[in-house]
């Protein structure tokens, strides 16, 4: 049984709809039921009626990233970031908790700690009792109080998925609704079955919750009545979503020491080290591209902290991930630079000549590409 089977909330929103003739059986698309499908399921002439936004699940660092089809790839504010981690997601309880307290407060804590690190309460037992009565009416005003307490029930009770999917509907929703459009969430297929999972399975002896990881992911999504496509991974992380071409491997070492000057290499060399979360391009069409991204950015700086010239694109492997689902997403075949094989690659190539010849249009440009 495939994963997809045993999602709980899987409704596939194809009906079939047979005619009282003996014409073969026509599959009509119906918006209202979609709520997680493969790609191949949603015909390219509805895909119009959304508003997409593609995430990719990075394992390692246990976070989604992602952003929208009219979003800059390249920009830090535009994508969209998501710690799943119950440490991040800690550490981010207690920052909020520590920008509540006042000074009083803090200042308590710190007495509260000098005495426990003085040792007074084994010398002075009667004295340590006393100080702590009197730092403990000012600490129980503040853990008492109802803003603390709503910040951790919320803390406890809620899940990160759940945070996760909220964030995804707060940040697009409007976006959506502003192009009059249905958001519709792209993930990568491998994130529920496949290659991902079996990998998973050899790598990770807690592989059942990795990998159902992925299937709550898309519940939380679906959960909240946001529509969720898989589309198939091959070759998404592996070529560039620009040139398509296959990217490269990246070596890097700051320049004269200085961490924010970096020297770039698509091959091992003394003094380089290789970045797992980073690949480089270097097709004619990338490196014209990078160097005028370098020129750009040397202009709007001094020239002081002009950045050694290089001309490799360099791209985030998430990135790339997902942008090439979005570039899925928006055509009607899959683009021949991610199809898996020749076959595929001809079968495309085929279907593709027929629909220019009847006039259809294969794919629609992909804003988040023009930037
Ligand atoms: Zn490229």
């Amino acid at each position: 049984m495939s994963p997809l089977k045993v999602h709980r909330s899987a409704a596939l929103s194809l009906k079939a709809q047979t005619s009282a003739t003996s014409r073969p059986t026509r599959l009509r698309f119906d918006s209202t039921t979609m709520t997680l499908s493969r790609l191949q399921d949603v015909p390219f002439d509805v895909r119009n009626r959304y508003y997409a936004v593609s995430l990719h699940y990075n394992a390692d660092a246990d976070q989604m990233v992602g952003g929208a089809e009219d979003s800059d790839p390249r920009s830090r504010t535009d994508k969209f970031k998501y710690s799943l981690s119950k440490k991040t997601r800690r550490m981010a309880f207690e920052k909020r908790v520590h920008r509540m307290k006042g000074d009083s407060v803090l200042a308590s804590e710190a007495r509260v700690r000098a005495l426990d690190e003085g040792g007074i309460s084994v010398r002075d037992p009667q004295s340590y009792i006393n100080m702590l009565a009197a730092e403990g009416a000012i600490l129980r005003s503040f853990y008492a109080s109802a803003q603390y307490t709503t910040e951790k029930s919320r803390f406890d009770a809620g899940s990160p998925m759940a945070d996760f999917a909220r964030k995804v509907k707060r940040q697009y929703g409007p976006a959506a609704a502003a192009h009059a459009k249905t958001l519709v969430v792209i993930v990568g297929e491998s994130m529920l079955q496949g290659r991902f999972a079996r990998k998973l399975a050899i790598l990770n002896t807690s592989n059942h919750l990795r990998f159902s990881q992925g299937q709550s992911i898309t519940t939380a999504l679906t959960d909240l009545g946001i529509d969720v496509v898989l589309v198939n991974d091959s070759h998404t992380a592996s070529k560039c979503s620009l040139c398509h071409y296959s990217l490269r491997p990246c070596f890097l070492r700051a320049a004269d020491g200085d961490a924010k000057r970096r020297e770039f290499s698509i091959t091992p060399r003394a003094g380089f080290e290789a970045i797992g979360q980073l690949r480089l391009c270097d097709s004619r069409q990338c490196k014209a591209h990078a160097a005028a991204q370098v020129h750009r950015n040397n202009e709007e700086r001094d020239a002081e902290g002009a950045a050694p010239f290089h001309d490799l694109r360099i791209i985030s492997v998430d990135v790339n991930a997902y942008v090439n689902r979005l570039v899925v997403w928006k055509s009607r075949h899959r683009p021949l630079f991610l199809c898996s094989n020749r076959r595929q690659r001809l079968k495309v190539k085929d279907m593709r000549n027929a629909d220019i010849a009847r006039g259809l249009l294969t794919e629609r440009p992909l804003a988040c590409l023009a930037f």
